[in-house]
């Protein structure tokens, strides 16, 4: 391919919304153009790689077995009503009318849809196992559309589900996804490391997350550098035992006026944050529940809405922590709250806790001495694990200090269980003719959130850097001198010669100085870069490299050697 044959963009600017460099690169390589906030155009360029990434993806699945459909994105909202997530899924769904006024959504994932597909397709035990996938576009009005194709309005999945027959079965198609996509993201050059994440609203089900590894990303994780322990800090633990502080006075009232942060109050009575409780009222499904925990810890409130078995838990506004506690947010304690019978729930932690300052429920006071097997009313079975564990705690499987780490989520893989066949009602017969429920896996890989984690992972402060596998062209040829005819001749001869291997590359044969084009071929990222000019076939040669490499391990090689050096090159 002819660069003047394409129609190739690259800017200068870096994109003024463009937070991340992988984002910048992605606009100023001509990979992607924003149509509007969270919604991106593929260019020439980027649908290749693109349509590589899908590729790869295709023939991972097929290889694993799975099926491929593609159902609608438009779906209609009986779909969702059965399943409840018509009302759950809230504004992040696209919601619209047919002209008959039926309600419809645009697709933000496909559990309803192909449940109700495999509903009517499934009947006997002997049609299963069956995992069917679709690489289709999903919508998602997201809060905050951001960081380019990472968090985007519409987005292309991959999105596969598994049926089986017993649990056995399920737990051996979750593996099987689960290996095809390690080899999914190896192939596209993605370090991506499976982590254990949340269920959501499938409670404790099994699931785990691919995370690319990067600074960029927005969720963290935590892990272990000893035991191969990595789980989102949503859900990560900690190995914990708590020990019984000594023994303490009788709690007393300290006067604290205007402090109001754990980081003011510590500061005013000279003590350090661990020796604070932070008492915190949330309205959990619009009921009041105090939340403790120590001083220097956060609440994991994804932890905190599955022990209560909640469907929404939020920090509670002014009006309901005054009637709970009796005081304002910053002066609120578990020691006699105003509502006698409020639940307070405790981090682990704080089982044996002496000594402890907490609020006073009164403004302005704090109180000191505080005895949690004395001085508070928690239920036994109300201590539990409900705080944000992560860097410098115990990694629960062996001890050893744990580390935080950033990764984007570019996959997940998830039991679903019978969630969803038993709201459609998806049986089959079994060898006896008895009806039984379908057991599912539901298996999801952002594939243009894969694109753009790969340039996170892999770029410097030239451009992007493509691993071979899906470099919109694996090599191009910059023909320095486009007027020269045996230059041209050389390129041409060459360009023919690698198509015919299979390889793609492009020529850029643009009327151009050397320097735009070598900016321009850093900038892309092109895996392999074949310099032809005049000056070069004068000196012995042309000039190869690979994009990752530095100038100093360019190879001069004779227009004969040129096709083995570059395969060596791409290998
Ligand atoms: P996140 O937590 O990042 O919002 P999610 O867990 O809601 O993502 P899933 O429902 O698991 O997303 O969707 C499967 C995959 O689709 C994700 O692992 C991610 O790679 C991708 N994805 C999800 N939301 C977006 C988005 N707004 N833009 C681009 N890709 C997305
Ligand atoms: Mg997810």
């Amino acid at each position: 391919m002819k660069w003047t044959k394409t129609f190739i963009q690259t800017l200068r600017e870096n994109p003024q919304d463009a937070e991340i460099d992988s984002h910048k690169l992605l606009v100023r390589a001509g990979i992607c153009r924003k149509t509007a906030s969270g919604l991106f155009t593929f260019m020439p360029l980027g649908i290749r790689t693109l349509r590589k990434i899908e590729n790869i993806v295709r023939e991972e699945m097929d290889a694993a077995g799975a099926l491929e459909i593609l159902m609608p994105a438009l779906q209609p909202a009986e779909l969702w009503q059965k399943t409840g997530r018509w009302d759950t899924m809230g504004a992040n769904m696209f919601r619209l009318k047919d002209r008959a006024e039926r309600m419809m959504a645009m697709g933000p994932t496909a559990e309803e849809e192909v449940t109700d597909l495999m509903t009517n397709a499934i009947s006997s035990y002997r049609q299963l196992p069956v995992t069917v996938y679709q690489i289709q576009t999903k919508f998602r009005d997201e809060t905050r559309p951001r960081f380019g194709l990472m968090r985007s309005k519409e987005f292309i999945m991959k999105d596969a589900y598994s049926f089986d027959t017993d649990a056995e079965g399920a737990d051996k198609s979750y593996w099987t996804m689960y290996k095809a996509y390690e080899r999914i993201f190896a192939r596209c050059g993605l370090k991506a490391t499976p982590v254990q994440a949340d269920g959501g609203d499938m409670g404790d089900s099994m699931t785990h997350e691919f995370h690319a590894l990067a600074d960029a990303g927005e969720d963290g994780i935590a892990s272990c550098p000893v035991g191969g322990y990595a789980a989102n800090l949503e859900r990560a633990e900690r190995k914990f035992e708590p020990v019984a502080d000594p023994d303490c006075p009788a709690f007393s009232e300290v006067h604290t006026p205007g402090a109001k942060t754990i980081e003011q109050v510590s500061a005013f009575m000279g003590v350090p944050g661990s020796a604070f409780v932070k008492s915190l009222v949330y309205s959990v499904d619009g009921k009041p529940v105090m939340v403790c925990v120590p001083g220097d810890r956060d609440v994991n409130d994804v932890k905190l809405k599955r022990f209560l078995g909640a469907q929404k838990v939020e920090l509670a506004g002014f009006d309901m922590v005054l009637e709970a506690a009796g005081a304002n947010a910053g002066s609120v304690g578990p020691v006699k709250p105003a509502d006698g019978t409020l639940r307070i729930v405790a981090d682990i932690s704080l089982k044996f806790a002496k000594g402890r300052i907490v609020g006073a429920n009164k403004d302005d006071y704090h109180l000191k001495d505080v005895d949690f097997t004395r001085d508070v009313k928690i239920a036994e079975s109300d201590f539990a694990d409900l705080i944000v564990c992560g860097a410098g705690d115990a990694c629960p499987k062996c001890g050893k200090t744990m580390e935080l780490k950033r990764g984007i989520e570019v996959g997940q893989v998830f039991k679903l269980g019978t969630k969803y066949t038993q709201a459609f009602n998806t049986v089959y017969k079994d060898e006896e003719a008895n009806d039984k429920l379908c057991i599912m896996g539901c298996y999801g890989v952002g594939v243009t959130r894969t694109l753009q984690a790969v340039i996170e992972q892999s770029h410097d402060k030239d451009g992007i850097i493509w691993p071979a596998s899906i470099s919109p062209y694996q090599v191009v040829i910059d023909l320095l001198d486009p007027d020269d005819a045996e230059v041209v001749k050389v390129a041409d001869e060459l360009e023919a010669k690698l198509e015919a291997m299979g390889v793609d590359v492009i020529v850029d044969d643009r009327a151009e100085r050397p320097g735009v084009k070598f900016k321009d071929a850093d900038l892309i990222g092109f895996t392999v870069r074949a310099v032809v000019g005049r000056k070069g076939l004068d000196k012995g040669g042309i000039e190869i490299k690979r994009r990752s490499e530095d100038k100093s391990q360019m190879k001069i090689v004779a227009p004969e050697d040129a096709l083995s050096a570059i395969a060596d090159a791409l290998a």
